[in-house]
């Protein structure tokens, strides 16, 4: 794929505008506010279960919804 490609992709919060995150070294599931996430202030963030700092918690429901917004986008192209 080419590298150049790029797109972006709602992440789906809930009511209260929590994110639903999964820490990938214990499988924990934890809500998080994406203005927290984002922010410059957070340099990590920490697992509260394991206490892991970890780069990426999206949950395999996000990925799959990226995977299937990047398939449309090709197609599309
Ligand atoms: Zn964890």
């Amino acid at each position: 794929m080419d590298d150049d490609f790029s797109f972006t992709i709602e992440i789906p919060c809930d009511e209260d505008g929590f994110v639903l995150m999964q820490c990938p070294q214990c499988g924990e599931f934890f809500k998080l506010r994406p203005t927290d996430y984002e922010s410059d202030d957070v340099l990590e963030v920490s697992c509260p279960a394991c206490g892991i700092a970890s780069e990426n918690y999206l949950t395999e429901d996000v990925i799959e919804l990226a995977m299937v917004v990047a398939k449309n986008r090709v197609f599309e192209a």
